[in-house]
């Protein structure tokens, strides 16, 4: 299920978390070359993604939660 980006934050192993409009987040890491993602180091790399879709696998998993908010 295709979900926007509403936010980031860093988890504990300081890789950013795209924050999804479901809820869920998802890691966005910058981990070359299998995952490039330059933007994401940068502050403004990140805010010119914010809207931008991801697909949300937890939802895909997890379709009848009505509110995942923990
Ligand atoms: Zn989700």
């Amino acid at each position: 299920m295709n979900q926007p980006i509403i936010g980031y934050h860093l988890d504990e192993e300081q890789d950013w978390v795209a924050d999804l409009a479901c809820g869920h987040g998802q890691h966005v890491r910058h981990n070359p070359p299998w995952i490039n993602r330059p933007w994401v180091m940068a502050e403004e790399g990140r805010t010119a993604h914010l809207g931008e879709y991801l697909n949300c696998k937890r939802c895909e998993e997890e379709p009848e939660k009505e509110n995942i908010r923990d």
